[in-house]
């Protein structure tokens, strides 16, 4: 038996697997081997340092009539999910009001500031640091009202010490000689670095794992077996039992059924994104734009350019609405005049969302074995080594440096 079991193989998990190992611990991944359907296969690969501000923020609550009316929004509702998702919305919604964002931020930058760090760590043990592009990104604007409509976010961001500058067009074009169309202007986001691929990062980290003896496991959860204050097995579909010395849960958005289990409950929502990665785009970026008007990414990666974004509430494991890709590529050529969208491959795959934006981290508060790591929203890429990190200073019963309360899974 591993010292320690972990279910879930996105990037919150082989991190966690992999800082466990840090510490001398044997590991055992488990997961169900789809590891292109969970985010961290699809995402836009961006080290987001400065994103402290969650989506639900002042001034976001008069454009829900509009967005849940328009398909083509960046945030899209559908009908069937109206009256479900409820009480979710509500709780999104009620965590934007000022004074909670501004705590959201307060917890969340500790997290970012120090991403980049672990990351460099963990990639120079791997030997992938190339896998962590040093390039800069910058977020474009139609216009100079747009950048300035978001005021109360950028001051917050520079609070915490996450600076930008503002370009001109002409810098902008300097910069990136492809971006034309209604693009006027932009800013530069200091330290926002990207990875070369989250896939290929993935698969590389995975294997990583096992050459220092991880083992990897194929299989679904059914279940967590328990006896008193302890997790005893897993169960996974097709009857096998395994038992577990300590478990750590890091499902993603699948989280919340297996918590269950140990009597928790999260409030925690899969909000589809999509991609659609062109293998040949025909255009040259020479680095990560975000384009908060189409509400899109568009990221040059080592297989491709992936134009990614759109948030859809869907339910879990909903099928996919490729026209919400579509759309971005689309909207993504308005911009990238000489950008060739055919032959892409798309995907949709789920960000695990608290209504705060914040990531549960945290021990179980019933089950003294397992830990937890998951609800990383639109930030777990950027935050996954860190969270590794946080997770074997909890099992090894160490002080992380940090005020864990904002992470706790009660909080709600
Ligand atoms: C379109 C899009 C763009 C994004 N862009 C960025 C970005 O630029 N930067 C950033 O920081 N973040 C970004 N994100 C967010 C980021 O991708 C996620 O927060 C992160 O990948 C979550 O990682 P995870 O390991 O928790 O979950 P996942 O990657 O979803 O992994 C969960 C794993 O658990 C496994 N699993 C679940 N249930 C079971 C079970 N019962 N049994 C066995 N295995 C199970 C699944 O198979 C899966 O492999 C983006 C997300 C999307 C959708």
């Amino acid at each position: 038996m591993s010292d320690v079991t972990i279910i879930g193989g996105g990037i919150v998990g082989l991190c966690t697997a992999l800082a466990l190992q840090d510490d001398g611990l044997s590991v055992e991944l488990v997961d169900r081997g789809l590891a292109a359907a969970g985010a961290s296969y699809g995402n836009c690969g961006l080290l987001a340092v400065g994103e402290v501000v969650p989506i639900s923020k002042p001034g976001v609550i008069p454009k829900i009539p509009k967005w849940l009316l328009d398909p083509q929004s960046p945030l899209f509702v559908r009908p069937k999910q109206m009256i479900t998702q409820l009480p979710w919305l509500l709780r999104f919604l009620w965590s934007g009001r000022r004074n909670r964002v501004l705590e959201i931020a307060e917890a969340m930058a500790p997290l970012t500031r120090r991403a980049g760090d672990d990351y460099r760590a963990l990639f120079a043990q791997a030997g992938i640091s190339d896998n962590l592009v040093p390039a800069e990104n910058i977020m474009a604007f139609n216009s100079k009202a747009d950048y300035e409509a978001d005021r109360f976010a950028w001051d917050l961001r520079r609070r915490h010490g996450f600076n930008h500058s503002f370009l001109t067009r002409e810098e902008l074009r300097s910069l990136e000689p492809a971006l034309a169309g209604p693009v006027s202007c932009g800013v530069l986001l200091e330290g926002w670095l990207q990875f070369s691929d989250p896939g290929l990062v993935q698969q590389r980290l995975a294997r990583f794992l096992v050459s220092r003896g991880g083992k990897l496991r194929r299989g679904s959860v059914q279940r967590i077996e328990t006896a008193g204050n302890k997790a005893v097995a897993i169960c996974l579909a097709g009857g096998a039992r395994i038992p577990v010395r300590r478990l750590a849960i890091c499902a993603g958005a699948w989280s919340g059924r297996l918590v269950s289990d140990l009597g928790i409950k999260v409030p925690i929502a899969a909000l589809q994104g999509y991609h659609h990665h062109v293998p040949e785009p025909g255009v040259k970026l020479n680095r990560a734009v975000l384009y908060p008007n189409g509400g899109f990414v568009l990221t040059p990666m080592e297989s491709g350019l992936r134009i990614g974004g759109t948030i859809e509430v869907a339910g879990h494991d909903p099928r996919p609405n490729f026209g919400r890709a579509d759309i971005i590529a689309r909207k993504a050529v308005d911009i990238l005049p000489g950008l060739d969208i055919t032959g892409g491959q798309q995907w949709m795959g789920p960000r695990p969302f608290m209504p705060d934006t914040l990531p549960v981290i945290d021990r179980a508060p019933n089950h003294g074995n397992v830990v937890l790591a998951f609800g990383h929203g639109q930030v777990g890429m950027t935050l996954s080594a860190t969270t590794g990190k946080i997770v074997s200073d909890l099992v090894a019963g160490r002080p992380s440096g940090l005020d864990l309360s904002p992470y706790r899974s009660t909080r709600f």
